[in-house]
């Protein structure tokens, strides 16, 4: 059996939502490839922390998701730093709401029907068609046991992190960044636990280092007694060890006992920056597909909905002028590092930091910084400190110097790390000379932080 759309978008996450939303509002046919059940897309492994709900792209208004918007009080994160005895509370900027994320993700769904959008359910995605140029022409997918060819004249990858066309397709004559290693993906976990007693701190996203260097637990409040316990840790870790990790805490803290866990849901995330370009002739890959996501807080549906956007967007401008090639498409990579990529790839750079530091260190320089100072340099990617600061923070972290310095010459790479990235070639042609240079950058970044090398 074989269809013919428009526009196939795989994975009906938040990403392949508004991309279809965008494309199918202006009348083209647009189908969205889902392998899960109808009753079971949507159910997405997630902390359920919406940041920039806000501001969100209007192909999907945000009327239409706010029902699932079940905690929109909280303002701060708080960080447990057990070691040092301290807790940190920094201000998180911008509206930000926990979600209850399987409705989110049927409202979604819903508004992206409503533009106009198919979607086929219970269908998986086995491999990508390409035409002897090399362009992507389709895709090939099972469902209920037949073969199922969709023809296109766009694919979107919107099927999540480690994204299998990724695997299918030949990029060899692109552009597009393969560049993809386990080592830039993070795994984490998700329960849903249900307490008696409300939380005192259902105004906050609570976060704690775990025992090992290379992860985190966190504890977000989607009621004050409905709460998303979970954790993130590197992929070379020992996945079920982590997950002691996180029941050892449960255990320990007293608003937990007698709780009840509804749900369990674990996947893997991209913490690296984006993709230096997710375009190929007839293909745009969009939100994890394309390492849409801050490195430093896992948030990534915010990256995805903007991505999605701007994907429909362009995917526009070719059905208008009829071309589909990697030059055509280039826009989108370029909207993508205007909005947001770049402050990611600056942020990515004290991921890499981190993971060379000894994690004790680390949390006592931490606890002995500025609050708003490092709210700022978590969400934008750098932060300015004057000189009273700067001396009040020197007598503060005195036990950390030799951190803090290093840290400050991480902090000098980044900000040029991002300033590079402003830069951004206008069109394909200009993207091998700026990824000399960025690589270099990073060479720098290695050297600086001895960390071992992640692209
Ligand atoms: C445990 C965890 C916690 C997180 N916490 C947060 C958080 O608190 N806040 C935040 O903003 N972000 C968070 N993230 C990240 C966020 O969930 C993602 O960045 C976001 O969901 C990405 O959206 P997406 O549309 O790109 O991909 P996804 O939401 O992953 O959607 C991909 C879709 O593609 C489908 N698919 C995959 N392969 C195929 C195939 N072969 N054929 C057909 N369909 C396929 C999948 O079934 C899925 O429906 C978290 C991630 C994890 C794993």
């Amino acid at each position: 059996m074989s269809e013919r759309y428009d526009m196939v978008v795989v994975g009906a996450g938040t990403s392949g939502c508004y991309a279809a939303a965008t494309v199918a509002r202006e009348g083209y046919d647009v189908v969205i490839v889902e392998r899960k059940t109808e009753e079971e897309a949507g159910h997405i492994a997630c902390g359920d922390a919406l940041k920039g709900a806000d501001a969100f792209p209007e192909a999907i208004p945000k009327e239409k998701l706010e029902p699932a918007f079940t905690n929109t009080g909280v303002d701060h994160g708080r960080f447990e730093i057990p070691r040092e005895d301290t807790v940190l509370e920094i201000p998180v900027p911008g509206e930000l709401a926990v979600i209850d994320r399987w409705e989110y993700g049927r409202r979604i769904i819903q508004g992206a029907k409503d533009a106009g959008a198919e979607f086929h359910y219970d269908t998986v995605v086995q491999d990508v068609t390409q035409d002897d140029a090399g362009r992507v022409t389709g895709v090939r997918a099972k469902h209920e046991g037949d073969v199922v060819e969709y023809e296109s004249d766009l694919l979107i990858d919107a099927a999540g992190a480690l994204s299998l066309l990724q695997d299918k397709t030949d990029f060899s004559d692109s552009t597009f960044d393969t560049n993809v290693t386990y080592s830039q993906f993070c795994s984490a976990y998700r329960e849903i636990i249900h307490v008696d007693e409300p939380v005192e701190w259902d105004d906050a996203l609570v976060f704690k280092p775990t025992d090992r260097a290379a992860g985190y637990l966190w504890y977000f409040p989607r009621t004050s007694t409905e709460i998303n316990a979970g954790l993130g840790f590197q992929m070379n870790e020992k996945p079920m060890e982590l997950v002691d990790d996180l029941k050892r805490d449960l255990r320990t803290r007293p608003e937990f006992q007698g709780a009840t866990v509804e749900d369990k849901l674990g996947a893997a995330l991209p913490t690296r920056r984006p993709y230096d370009s997710a375009v190929a002739p007839g293909f745009i890959a969009v939100g994890d597909a394309a390492g849409h996501v801050n490195p430093t807080t896992g948030g990534g549906i915010a990256g995805a909905a903007y991505a999605g956007k701007y994907a429909g967007e362009q995917a526009i401008e070719a059905f208008e002028t009829g071309d589909t090639s990697e030059h055509a498409l280039w826009e989108y990579n370029r909207r993508v590092m205007d909005h947001f990529g770049a402050r990611y790839a600056g942020l990515d750079i004290y991921n890499i930091f981190t993971t060379a530091v000894d994690v004790d260190d680390l949390m006592g320089m931490l606890g002995a910084l500025p609050a708003e100072k490092l709210s700022e340099a978590l969400y934008s990617g750098s932060a300015n400190i004057g000189l009273k600061l700067k001396l009040q923070t020197a007598l503060d972290a005195r036990d950390h110097w030799r951190l803090v310095y290093d840290l400050y010459k991480t902090k000098k790479l980044a900000d040029r790390v991002l300033d590079h990235y402003d830069h951004y070639p206008t069109d394909p042609r200009g993207l091998p000379a700026w990824q000399d240079v960025r690589d270099d950058l990073m060479d720098d970044v290695y050297a600086t932080t001895g960390a071992v090398p992640k692209y």
